[in-house]
């Protein structure tokens, strides 16, 4: 399998090349050059395998003759043998509708079924070419420590995670600081989030730095993380129609940067019984506004109780367009031309009439979001995170959905307490959390204060 840039101006590259390069070299974004198809009976076999191995044979087509079949098995279970759930992602039946849990991981958010797997990934890409990466990130909160974790303690991985000082949850901030593997390096830096951002574009765009440190990014552009989200699709169909192709089911997707909406479509491209795409937002609606009028329009971003989709744009919409637009990469680059000139751009009602015969989108405000959680506390005794209610209650009405639950609980407390009144008893991952041992660099928010903690930090980790 080859990969080509949604604005077509990159030579088809191979899955490896795909995942070192994670944005396209044309500031594109890379797809598969096809979508390899599932016929019945194959969905019929998969439904009866354990999710690892489902994992491999929903990969293996994606990922070509880079990696063994058996090198990619070991891969995968590497991956999840850290969940605490046997079944990796199980799926709960609730009250007319199922709930799958992706939130098993070490970090309790369903970035950990992409990040472990990516982690891994990159350490064995690395290993069969002898190089070294060093990933740098700004957080607000959830995808620091769930990168944190896919690389912790690997060989030729370092990673500098920004967070903004007093500016994430005390539990987000344990969940990072308390990792202490020497290839972790925490920044607390003394500014915001979009400061954190700012610098971390800032060394990206210094490319002699980047070229020099081998700098990365494990952002939700990176192909190996759609791919990796694929798996739970299939398998959460294999566990609600029993493998019976003829049944389809509908998705509700609590969606941010569209990644994990994306790998839905995906599913359903390569033949999965997809009924409905539900495209589930809080008050920051690009999307929703897009499904439901043709236009993406960026307006300011809200603080939310489910901050995990609180975004402006959403950086994985570009691939959507791409299939959209009939695989045009010109019309791509003309479409986000307009967008970074005017904040603005449309398709026509007839492009937008195709979008809606997949996805159905709904906006979901904040007290809503409570009495979803309520609701369903009360009718089936289970307990939502306010990003998951947002899914559950789009999907209402729609009988049999599969919402995905993209974060336990116990994570996001607050909200919860606000909603029933208690809070959900934390897995053993949040345990302990606060009486942990930690360590965190204290920085100013200042481009040279970071490359130079940066190029120092390394320096004394290779001499
Ligand atoms: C990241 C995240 C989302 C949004 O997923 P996207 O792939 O960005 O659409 C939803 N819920 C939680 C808890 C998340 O961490």
């Amino acid at each position: 399998m080859r990969y080509v840039s949604t604005r077509g101006g990159v030579e088809p590259v191979t899955f490896s090349q795909a995942v070192m390069m994670g944005l396209a070299t044309d500031g594109g974004l890379l797809l598969p050059e096809f979508f390899p198809g599932v016929d019945g009976d194959t969905l019929r076999r998969w439904s009866a395998l354990p999710f690892a191995e489902l994992a491999v044979e929903v990969m293996i087509p994606f990922v070509g003759s880079d990696i063994s079949r058996n090198e990619l098995r070991q891969l995968v279970e590497r991956s999840y043998t850290g969940f605490n759930h046997p079944e990796v992602t199980p799926v709960v039946q609730l009250n007319g509708y199922s709930v799958l849990e992706l939130f098993h991981g070490p970090t309790a958010a369903f970035k950990d079924v992409a990040l472990q797997f990516l982690g891994n990934l990159f350490e064995w890409l690395l290993e069969r070419s002898g190089g070294r990466l060093n990933i740098l990130g700004a957080t607000s909160g959830d995808t620091g420590s769930a990168a944190i974790y896919g690389v912790r303690g690997q060989q030729r991985i370092d990673i500098f995670i920004l967070h903004p000082h007093n500016r994430v949850s005390p539990i987000q901030e344990r969940q990072m600081t308390t990792v202490l593997d020497e290839n972790v390096h925490n920044i607390a830096i003394d500014g915001t989030f979009d400061d954190g951002q700012r610098i971390v574009k800032a060394l990206f765009n210094d490319l002699a730095f980047k070229d020099e440190f081998r700098l990365g990014a494990v952002n939700s552009i990176n192909w190996a993380r759609i791919l990796a989200q694929v798996v739970y699709y299939f398998y959460a169909w294999g566990r609600v129609t029993g493998g019976d192709p003829s049944r389809g089911v509908t998705f509700s997707v609590p969606t941010g940067n569209f990644g994990d909406i994306f790998a839905g479509y995906v599913a359903q491209r390569m033949g999965l019984p997809v009924e409905r795409l539900i495209l589930a937002t809080n008050r920051n609606d690009i999307l929703s506004r897009f499904v439901n009028s043709g236009v993406y329009e960026a307006r300011s971003v809200h603080h939310t109780i489910s901050p995990s989709m609180d975004i402006q744009v959403s950086s994985n919409f570009e691939r959507y367009l791409y299939y959209l637009m009939d695989e045009r990469p010109l019309r791509i680059r003309e479409l986000m031309d307009t967008m970074s000139k005017t904040g603005c751009m449309e398709v026509s009602e007839a492009r937008r009439r195709q979008v809606a015969a997949l996805f159905q989108a709904q906006a979901v405000g904040e007290t809503e979001t409570l009495e979803q959680i309520r609701e369903t506390y009360l009718d089936s005794g289970y307990i939502l995170d306010p990003h998951t209610a947002v899914g559950v209650r789009a999907a209402k009405g729609v009988a049999g959905a599969v919402c995905l639950a993209t974060a336990h609980p116990a994570k996001f407390g607050d909200a919860v307490r606000q909603a029933i009144g208690v809070e959900a008893p934390p897995p053993a991952s949040l345990q302990g959390l606060m009486e942990r041992e930690t360590r965190c660099e204290l920085l100013s928010a200042d481009v040279g204060v970071i490359k130079a903690y940066i190029q120092n930090t390394l320096s004394a980790r290779s001499g």
